[in-house]
């Protein structure tokens, strides 16, 4: 792996200089696909790409040694069944698994906070599922530094960290990402993995579709005394689902959707006060808690980009869409775009078409775009059907889940969506 420098991929020197210019910017790489941003998604992506035979250059502007930093900072993910499929093809899974949490059972309820929530009205069990279960849970820099530690190991693969890209040329033979030192990037296809505020997405005109909600994702980890066997809970409050997910050791990770200005105060406040206000909703049904790690912060938003491709790009990730935290799908569906566009331009390469051709870029827009608008639209619903406290919809909720909780078919079939595992999966995805 280049380290951060300038340096070529292989096949450099294939689209030639820039020419018009009186001091060429020296190009940096090139390869068949340059990748913007080098979180979980490009990073996930690059592997994918180089299954199929494919080169490609990451570029980020977070020094190495920072990205692959392993302190525990208290940010966790529900990894589902099918990205963990994908995280062991591509060779990465064995590293996270010594630090990944399965969940056993999810239980979800109904309260307000200070009081004991409601009798639950719905358990998803695991063994309903067979062996492979819902998924694991594991902390975000685990699951970053496996992903960026086989891309160092990974032919193919160039990773310019501490590069950002800060421009970006698209005609009709050739991408070019301008880094912020003025050398470029040269590819066939460029990709936005840039994360939610996509400069990738906005230089090239695409608009988008969504709000903010006036709502914050806290997130912290707590300590605790007593086993928590694997099980999560979500319980829905007024202001938000509050969520303990179980992380290894005598650990969960929460994730306290509160309104925004509550969020603020509570950003302010000491960790006493902050703890204090974690046992009023979480209870006592662990022991006594402790924060293990730093406390975060995200405002909410949804967004979707109105197209996930244009000439010679493609987005990919929270720079394609960018949901509400209440399923924990966010990461699992950057995932399902990266196997599914690798899979659709390495087999566009074999067939010797180009990879940045319009025909083949629709193929990932048909796949991803449809799927991602209803994950969108399901998430946006399921939160204002339950961030309230209007009484008579509190009730109805409760009847409806508690009916549903019953029904095993549907039950099941909620609990296979959430694992990931449906027929329209790339193959990388497919048990
Ligand atoms: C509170 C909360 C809880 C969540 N829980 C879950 C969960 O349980 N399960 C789940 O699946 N998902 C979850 N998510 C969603 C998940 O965090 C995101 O979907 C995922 O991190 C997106 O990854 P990404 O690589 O697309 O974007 P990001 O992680 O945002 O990475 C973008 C990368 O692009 C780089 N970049 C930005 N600008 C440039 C530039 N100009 N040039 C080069 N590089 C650039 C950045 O440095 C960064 O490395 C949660 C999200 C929140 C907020």
């Amino acid at each position: 792996m280049m380290d951060g420098a300038l340096s070529s991929a292989p096949g450099a020197g294939r689209f030639g200089q820039a020419k018009n210019s009186e001091q060429p910017s020296p190009i940096a790489a090139e390869a068949d696909v340059a990748i913007v941003g080098g979180g979980a998604v490009g990073a996930a992506l690059a592997l994918c790409l180089a299954r199929q035979g494919l080169t490609s250059v990451i570029c980020d502007p977070v020094p190495l040694e920072a990205s692959m930093a392993m302190d525990f900072d208290g940010r966790a993910y529900a990894v589902a069944l099918a990205t963990r499929r994908m995280l062991r093809k591509l060779g990465v899974w064995e590293a996270i698994i010594p630090n990944a949490q399965p969940i056993e059972d999810i239980l979800v309820s109904d309260g307000r906070v200070g009081e004991r929530a409601a009798p639950l009205f719905l358990h998803f069990d695991r063994r309903e599922l067979g062996p492979d279960g819902f998924g694991h849970m594991v902390e975000d820099h685990i699951i970053r530094a496996a992903l960026l530690n086989k891309v160092a190991h990974t032919p193919g693969v160039i990773h310019l960290h501490g590069k950002a890209v800060v421009a970006s040329r698209r005609d009709p033979y050739c991408a070019t990402a301008i880094l912020d030192n003025g050398a470029l990037v040269k590819a066939r296809l460029l990709v936005g993995c840039d994360g939610r505020g996509s400069r990738i997405a906005v230089e090239a005109g695409i608009d988008r579709a969504g709000w903010r909600y006036d709502q914050v994702g806290l997130v912290c980890a707590v300590r605790h005394e007593k086993p928590h066997r694997g099980v999560a809970h979500e319980l829905f409050l007024p202001s938000g689902p509050f969520a303990i997910l179980p992380l290894t050791g005598e650990r969960c990770s929460l994730v306290w959707t509160e309104r925004a200005e509550m969020a603020e105060s509570l950003r302010n406040a000491s960790d006493e006060v902050y703890l204090g206000e974690i046992r009023r909703r979480f209870g006592d049904f662990l022991g006594p808690l402790t924060l293990a790690g730093k406390r975060w912060a995200y405002p909410l938003n949804l967004t979707v980009a109105q197209s996930f491709v244009a000439s010679r790009l493609a987005l990919a990730g929270d720079s394609a869409r960018g949901i509400h935290p209440i399923a924990g799908q966010g990461m699992n569906y950057g995932m399902r775009d990266a196997a599914a566009l690798a899979e659709v331009v390495g087999r566009a390469a074999r067939l010797g078409e180009d990879i940045g051709a319009p025909t083949v870029l629709e193929r990932y827009e048909q796949w991803r775009r449809p799927d991602s608008v209803m994950i969108a639209t399901a998430t946006d619903g399921l939160n204002r059907l339950f961030s309230n406290d209007f009484e008579p919809l509190r009730w109805a909720r409760r009847i409806g889940l508690a009916a549903f909780g019953n029904m095993g078919p549907l039950r099941r079939t909620a609990m296979r969506f959430a694992a990931g595992d449906r027929s329209d999966l790339p193959s990388l995805m497919r048990g």
